[in-house]
């Protein structure tokens, strides 16, 4: 892109790096250092990169909006609870998901490279964004990997056969690494749709599908907003607010998925499930995360794992297409293919969203010239 925002038909374009630089001074401006402005703008534009706006720099002035309100901490590093060869519980501390989840990581990676075998549970952890992350890191290293992941203090999703909320919409991801060639993501919310998808679709971007949520009447529906219900006006629009509730994916299936989520990145990690009959209040808001590394080189020696994975991609992808001209992918092809078309075309968002970008911008101190600078030109 020669100009770093654009307006094309009824969406904004904006050059990546030019967002990037944006969101990292709006970051520094809101109190984080430099380094973590940077980490946190990196991870959300590199969401939108791959096409996940939902977990993109959509989230901004909500990550603002805590850091004010005091739900995130800036700067904040791990405590280790306990620590053996294999294990890490860890604590984040209520830090920036892309900082503690990337530090977390980083513990497992070490000590899978050193005995195999690791598995970190991270609690209390700030909204960790997209989790395909954290396995592309794992991967970067030659470390296969699964993670799990809950929110706890976040009911906005119906069970299967079940109208009220008794969940969040929990993501589940693993990869694998790849010799000379991209990874193998797959990562999903357990939920039909994330919860970003369905703010996207409130501030004016791509459509849910049918039966994304259910109305407290029991109907299944695409409209967002029972999800949030009124939105006062100069606020975000909160999931929690609503009457209604996003449905999971896969029937019972998905829905059974979700439970799990509960069990090992919510109870077995120390973090809590989402809420629980008991309660009295509304439990903090934060991400738990159980994370399983498996380093390659202790399971073979040779190449015949990458031989395998890449004769069974060849073979999966030769299945033919339901629909003509159509195509098997497999998981993570599609993100790689957003991206290069995002790198070289910009980042398509609806313009709610950019004024909201550029009213966050305004809002932590940054004048026009402070967001001329930031974005390298005129927006
Ligand atoms: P999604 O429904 O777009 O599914 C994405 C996965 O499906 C990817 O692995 C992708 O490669 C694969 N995929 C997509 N189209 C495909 C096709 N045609 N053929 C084969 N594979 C295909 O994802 P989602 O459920 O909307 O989740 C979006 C993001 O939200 C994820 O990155 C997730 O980690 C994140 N999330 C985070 C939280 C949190 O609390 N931090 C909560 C929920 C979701």
């Amino acid at each position: 892109m020669n100009q770093p925002v654009r307006r094309q038909g009824d969406m904004v374009h904006v050059a990546p790096d030019a967002m990037q630089r944006l969101v990292t001074e709006i970051f520094a401006c809101a109190g984080c250092s430099r380094t973590e402005a940077e980490r946190v703008a990196t991870r959300l534009t590199g969401a939108n990169l791959r096409g996940h706006d939902s977990h993109g720099i959509i989230r901004t002035p909500r990550y603002v909006q805590w850091i004010e309100d005091g739900r995130v901490v800036p700067d904040q590093s791990v405590r280790i609870e306990s620590d053996t060869d294999t294990i890490a519980i860890v604590d984040g501390r209520y830090g920036f998901g892309q900082t503690v989840g990337e530090q977390t990581v980083d513990i497992g990676i070490e000590k899978a490279k050193r005995h195999g075998v690791a598995v970190t549970a991270l609690r209390n952890a700030g909204h960790l964004g997209r989790i395909g992350d954290w396995a592309e890191r794992a991967a970067a290293a030659g470390v296969a990997s699964i993670h799990m992941v809950n929110v706890r203090g976040s009911l906005i999703v119906a069970p299967f056969g079940g109208v009220d909320r008794r969940g969040s919409t929990s993501p589940f991801c693993c990869g694998i690494p790849l010799a000379g060639e991209e990874p193998v993501i797959l990562d999903f919310a357990t939920s039909l749709v994330a919860e970003g998808k369905a703010l996207v679709a409130l501030r004016g971007g791509k459509p849910l599908p049918d039966g994304a949520l259910v109305t407290p009447d029991g109907q299944l529906t695409s409209d967002p907003s029972p999800l949030y219900g009124e939105v006062a006006p100069g606020r975000y629009p909160d999931p929690n607010n609503g009457p209604g509730a996003l449905t999971c994916f896969g029937m019972h299936k998905g829905s059974g998925l979700n439970f799990f989520m509960e069990m090992f990145a919510g109870a077995l990690t120390g973090s809590g499930t989402s809420a629980g009959a008991s309660d009295t209040e509304r439990r903090r808001f934060c991400n738990g995360m159980l994370s399983i590394y498996m380093a390659l080189e202790f399971f073979h020696s040779d190449d015949w794992f990458a031989r395998e994975v890449k004769d069974y991609i060849a073979f999966w992808k030769s299945a033919r297409p339901t629909e003509p001209g159509g195509e098997v992918l497999v998981p993570g092809e599609k993100e790689r293919r957003t991206m290069a078309a995002r790198r070289r075309d910009g980042l398509p968002l609806a313009p709610m969203t950019w004024d909201d970008i550029v009213a966050t911008a305004r809002r932590v101190g940054m004048d026009e010239a402070a967001i001329e600078q930031a974005l390298g030109g005129r927006p």
